[in-house]
């Protein structure tokens, strides 16, 4: 008996434990194949990729891509994804969240949509190493 679909089943599981265990980090394909491998479950890197794209088209996965990097990030859609904006830092090229409450508006009555906007600058962590030097 063919048991496909309860094994592929499994593997997404595996995938959707692990970014849910890293909430607020992105990863790639083959971060998450890196961090399977670790937990001994083996999986190809193009399969890993194809289960992300059914969890992505599920809404389970947000998948990014920035600007000047030629791989996508993955991430658990956390529930207050629309409330926060992704900042890149450009030092660094860290990914990360900030409150879209910290980012002022004018009240100019225009809505930005959080998943698609992504913002540069320089994080604290490298602002800080700037001015230690
Ligand atoms: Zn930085
Ligand atoms: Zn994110």
């Amino acid at each position: 008996m063919k048991q496909r679909n309860a094994y592929q089943t499994k593997q997404t599981a595996e995938i959707l434990q692990y970014l849910e265990s890293i909430p607020n980090k992105h990863v790639t394909v083959s971060e998450i194949c890196t961090a399977l491998k670790d937990k001994d479950i083996s999986i190809g890197t193009t399969t890993v990729y194809r289960h992300l794209e059914k969890l992505a088209a599920d809404g389970l996965v947000t998948r990014y891509v920035v600007n000047g990097s030629s791989s996508a990030y993955f991430e658990y859609t956390h529930p207050s994804v629309n409330s926060y904006y992704h900042f890149q830092c450009e030092k660094c090229h860290r990914l990360m969240h900030i409150p879209a409450s910290s980012v002022n508006s004018d009240g100019s009555g225009f809505s930005i949509d959080p998943m698609k906007t992504v913002l540069y600058g320089i994080c604290d962590d490298c602002a800080k190493k700037e001015g230690k030097k």
